[in-house]
């Protein structure tokens, strides 16, 4: 390969999603240095606008440079110290990781768990925190992306709150999707990523931590395990200091920007309107398909959305078939939802009604190629019937 020309697909899975022209042209404008007046000021831009969406008024409010997955370890790595209990809703891939990721750190880590599909229950959560000796950190998926469940946090920021522990929320699927209430939630570690309903490309992970998490990381008896992701030498540079920590992703700093500009021209709760909508239009479609929703009405996310693989059909050839024929990426099913769900996603830019009747009419014609009929035409309308 001398020189790239990537397939153009239509991005409906579970991340990354579309990326709006303007993200991708924001991306390719000239590089300057990490500490050009410039870019300082950009950056100041982009910290005011995260806290925007993190509905936070977070002093430290950043970008961190890596995947949400580096997110989830800044927040870990800054807030458990060895020995200290950690205690974890776990209802899929991403309770599982945090888990591992904290254990890595030291934490002496305490499972709350729900089957997936489901969400952790209060009640579970509020036995095994009075089972703890002195929980220092309560943390909770939001959005669930490996089976579809969004997660209520109040309940659970509120026990957490009463045991004096810190609250962490990865909010990597449902930040500028669906609502995400940092301070009044009571939320003291937060994570996200850009790639989901940010829809930026995959690169950037957005945090948020509270004034109440930062006195307790200051008094860390020692200092975190990462360099890389240390949140008081990062606050060197994201603060007010702007001293050279490790230099900044400047182009995918550009694209969060710009993503960040077109999350402001839509607003917010315009923004989580056309989630829903699409969700529900694509739920309805897909239900004369044979594909139901895998997850109980009212726990539904709607950026990503489960349905169950019909019995006896080849879940593998029918997300080839999306991808070769149409352009089309779907998700997979992963761990014990492998080979029975589909995780289609419709996640910022790729949230519209032209993506949804697109992914029906494709989905109609290779169900019917694999052997389950479908009538595209009443899929279609009863996606209408919702617009
Ligand atoms: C995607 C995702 C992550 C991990 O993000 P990466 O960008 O893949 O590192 C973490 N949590 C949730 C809920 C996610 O959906």
């Amino acid at each position: 390969m001398r020189s790239l020309y990537p397939p153009t697909r239509l991005l409906l899975g579970p991340g990354p999603s579309m990326v709006h022209p303007r993200v991708s042209a924001a991306m390719a404008r000239p590089i300057v240095g990490h500490l050009d007046p410039f870019f300082l000021r950009l950056l100041d831009d982009v910290q005011a606008r995260l806290r925007t969406v993190f509905r936070t008024a977070n002093r430290m409010t950043l970008p961190i440079s890596g995947t949400g997955s580096a997110g989830m370890e800044t927040c870990l790595a800054n807030a458990v110290e060895e020995g200290e209990e950690v205690v974890i809703g776990v209802n899929g891939v991403f309770g599982t990781r945090m888990c591992e990721v904290a254990r890595r750190q030291g934490g002496n880590v305490v499972v709350v768990e729900a089957p997936w599909g489901e969400i952790i229950d209060p009640d579970d959560m509020r036995r095994a925190l009075a089972q703890c000796r002195k929980p220092a950190i309560v943390a909770l998926v939001h959005a669930e992306t490996s089976t579809g469940v969004l997660q209520p946090v109040e309940e659970i920021s509120a026990a957490a709150r009463e045991k004096d522990a810190l609250f962490l929320l990865d909010t990597v699927t449902s930040l500028a999707g669906c609502d995400v209430e940092i301070d009044s939630w009571q939320v003291d570690l937060c994570y996200s990523g850009t790639q989901k309903c940010l829809s930026a490309p995959p690169g950037l992970s957005p945090v948020t931590v509270s004034e109440r998490a930062m006195a307790k990381i200051g008094a860390r008896k020692s200092p975190a395990r990462s360099w890389y992701l240390d949140l008081g030498l990062l606050g060197g540079y994201f603060g007010g200091e702007r001293v050279y920590h490790h230099t900044a992703p400047i182009a995918m700093v550009y694209a969060l920007h710009e993503a960040l500009c077109l999350v402001e021209e839509e607003g917010l709760p315009e923004r989580f309107a056309r989630h829903e909508r699409n969700h529900l239009a694509l739920i309805a479609g897909l239900s004369v398909l044979g594909l139901d929703a895998a997850v109980a009405e009212g726990s539904r996310l709607p950026m990503l959305n489960s349905v169950r693989v019909p019995e006896g059909l080849d879940d593998a050839a029918l997300r080839g078939a999306l991808l070769h024929r149409h352009g089309i990426e779907i998700g997979a099913g992963l761990g014990s939802l492998a080979g029975k769900v589909l995780r289609i996603g419709l996640m910022g830019e790729s949230s519209t009604p032209e993506n949804v009747r697109r992914l029906v009419t494709a989905l109609c014609a290779e169900l019917s190629r694999l052997g389950c009929p479908a009538d595209t035409e009443e899929a279609l309308a009863e996606c209408d019937r919702v617009y």
